[in-house]
Formats: structure tokens, sequence, C-alpha cells
């Protein structure tokens, strides 16, 4: 089964459990280009993305494409997605038991579409993967987790607010592409060197 079908089918059982919460707004999934080597992930769907059940679609959404469209990476060459995958009412934070409850559909939404470079938008998103992280000291830094890499950056309704987020943003952003490609060559070494050596496959520690 190819990944954009195994995702589908990922979407209708999200749909059809219905001890979820947040049941009153809508499923919004995530969307993109499965084979691309990364994906973003954000924290929780807003007002727009209930509407029109995509996500990033509002003002954050709009920053995000022309953060990408400057990298040259168009938003629909990379992945996008949610921890949480409904709006909490008002716009709040996503509650500790609502990330827990849809976490196993993000594990398996990124075990399908197995991206190499996770980038974290967000104190959120950032913290689901690297609990000890903070989000000012640690946005622009590699984190290794598991086989693939954690890239936080500042979320982009925080770069609305703030002139120096929006700066720090659009220069770890486009720090993106190199970053990319020494993943991508780091993850190659690891396969060549796999059985000399053991390696801890999580750490709080930044690589670079
Ligand atoms: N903020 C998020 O974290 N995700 C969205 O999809 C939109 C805004």
């Amino acid at each position: 089964m190819d990944k954009l079908t195994e995702l589908k089918k990922l979407e209708q059982e999200i749909l059809a459990d219905d001890s979820l919460p947040l049941q009153e707004s809508n499923l919004v999934f995530g969307e993109g280009n499965a084979d691309c080597r990364v994906m973003f992930i954000g924290e929780a769907p807003g007002f727009y993305e209930d509407q029109l059940k995509r996500p990033f679609v509002g003002r954050a959404g709009q920053l995000l494409n022309r953060l990408l469209t400057d990298i040259a990476w168009p938003r629909e060459s990379v992945y996008i997605t949610n921890i949480v995958k409904r709006r909490p009412p008002e716009n709040r934070d996503p509650l500790p038991e609502e990330i827990e409850k849809y976490k196993p559909y993000l594990t398996r939404q990124i075990e399908i579409m197995n991206p190499l470079v996770i980038v974290t938008l967000g104190r959120f998103a950032t913290n689901y993967f690297l609990p000890a992280a903070k989000i000012s000291r640690d946005q622009g830094k590699v984190f290794k987790w598991d086989a693939r890499f954690i890239v936080p950056m500042f979320h982009p309704a925080a770069a609305l607010r703030s002139p120096q987020v929006l700066e720090t943003l659009g220069s770890s952003f486009k720090k993106l592409p190199a970053i990319l490609e020494k993943c991508q060559s780091l993850a190659r070494e690891a396969v060549s060197e796999s059985d000399k050596k053991e390696e801890s496959p999580i750490s709080q520690e930044a690589l670079f």
C-alpha cells in the first residue's frame, strides 16, 4: 500500500474513533507530500483550520507558506500536521490528556510518512518530542530522536506578535535546506556505521 493510501486509512480510523476528545470540532488530519523527508508539526487547528479541515490556513499558515516559499520549499512539497487534530474551544492550549489521546495516531502518521526531519512549530509540539527543551533556547538547533532529527522552531503565530521572533524564525527557516542536507549525510553515515557502534536513540542534547 502506498503512503497516501495508508494515511487515508489512518484518517478514516481517527474519524471513526469517537473516544477522542474535541469531537465538537472537525478533524484536521494533515496534508502535503507524504514522500517528503520533512514533516512540520504544529499545536492544534484554529478557527480557519477547523472550517476548512486543513492545517495552517489562517494567518499563521500564511506566514508559514511565505517562510517555506522563501526557502524554495513550496507548501505542497512538504507535509504539515498538528499534535492535536481537532480545535480546542476558543483556541485554548491543548490539555495534556488531549495530546496523550491523539498520540497513538500521530505516532502512526509519523511511522507511515517516515520523515527524516521533523520541524516542531512552537512549545507544545517541541515538548511533545523533547520534554526538556526550551523553545527560546533551543529553536533552530537539531536533536536526534530515534532515527529522526527534530528541529524546534518558534510558532508562526508567535512571530506574528513579535518582530524579533519573526526575525529569528525567518533566519532559522533559512538554515533548513542545509540542516536537511546535513541530516541526510548523518543518516547515511549511521547506516554504514550501524554495526560498529551503539548509540542512544533519543537525546535531550542538541547535535548541532
Ligand atoms: N496553529 C497550529 O498550531 N496549527 C494549525 O494548524 C494552525 C495554527
